[in-house]
């Protein structure tokens, strides 16, 4: 099997702004989420099985946003936002808004094999995660000292995101006081029986309304996998990637331009969503298990296993082998 994960892609993810001790954190982090993942196609698993347990392991890492250490609402809580998609049913699960699951990619996944839905919302969703006696905790759980200086930072400068949605845009048009709001986790793998599987999950946007949601849960935008062509996983700014529909938008161009998975995923991402100034990269596996990692910012957190058991990790523009760390 072959599993590829993100850990977010941003402007603010530069050799200068990263600590020594924040770059270690990271790279880790993005090993240890390999391995669980994995592990679990060792085991024979599903990739659906690799994915989770890569998310989750990333959810419950603080140094992510995502779970533990999401970046946080303009009104200091955290609300997350999940999905889930099986490349060989074409079933999907998602969830918004949500408070009090310790896991939201778990619960996303229990919305697709266990409701007659593919997307909960709010309290709703939450509601879910307790017939399914999924874990809960308090939102104070997934509060880091970091994302509440993050959110202090973001309040001083006077308020949340900047109203970026709207074209024409450039990335010089943000303030250059501006503080990076990015970041999400995300899964794609390819099990021993061929089966492609992705997932995301996020805190979204630092700084967010309430109520914002972003392209992480949507189905088609943040993620999306179907055994034909491609699993894919994005991560950046969520605006432009539900308007352009990113993560289907790989499969489509395969599927009707008989491309590859490399160059469909490139082309969106450095030619297309670099144009309009839309920051972000994503994750995508094809049938084969071939994996494209394309992102049009300074970093990305990013990693691979490959088919013979190498592990890759990288944030700027090379990947290393986990074993010079
Ligand atoms: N795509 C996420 C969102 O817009 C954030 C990110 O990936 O940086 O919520």
């Amino acid at each position: 099997g072959v599993i590829a994960i993100h850990g977010g892609a941003g402007s603010d993810i530069t050799p200068e702004n990263l600590s020594p001790q924040r770059k270690a954190d990271y790279l880790q982090g993005l090993v240890t989420a390999l391995r669980a993942g994995h592990a679990r196609l060792q085991n024979g698993d599903s990739a659906l099985d690799a994915i989770e347990s890569a998310v989750r392991q990333m959810e419950n890492d603080p140094v992510f946003n995502a779970g533990r250490g999401a970046s946080l609402a303009l009104n200091g809580n955290a609300e997350l936002d999940a999905s889930i998609m099986d490349g060989a049913t074409r079933t999907a699960g998602a969830v918004t808004g949500v408070t009090r699951v310790k896991n939201p990619i778990t619960l996303a996944r229990a919305v697709m094999e266990r409701s007659p839905y593919v997307m909960l919302t709010g309290p709703g969703a939450d509601e879910f995660a307790i017939d399914q006696n999924l874990e809960r905790v308090d939102n104070s759980y997934f509060l880091t000292p970091g994302r509440l200086a993050q959110l202090e930072q973001i309040r001083a400068l006077g308020g949340g995101p900047i109203n970026t949605a709207t074209i024409p845009y450039h990335p010089s048009d943000h303030p250059t006081k501006d503080v990076e709001k990015h970041g999400t986790v995300g899964a794609v793998a390819r099990d021993r029986s061929g089966s492609l599987a992705a997932a995301t999950s996020t805190g979204g946007m630092a700084g967010k309304r309430y109520g914002r949601v972003g392209d992480s849960p949507i189905i088609g935008a943040g993620t999306f996998a179907e055994n034909a062509t491609c699993a894919v996983s994005t991560t950046g700014h969520g605006e432009f990637f539900i308007r352009w529909a990113v993560a289907s938008d790989v499969a489509a161009r395969m599927r009707y331009g008989a491309i590859s998975l490399d160059r469909a995923a490139s082309d969106i991402v450095l030619k297309d969503l670099q144009a309009v100034g839309a920051e972000g990269g994503l994750i995508a596996l094809d049938s084969k298990g071939n994996a494209a990692l394309p992102f049009n910012t300074p970093g990305m957190y990013r990693g691979v296993v490959t088919e013979s058991g190498d592990i890759y990790i990288g944030i700027f523009d090379t990947m290393m082998n986990a074993k010079d760390l």
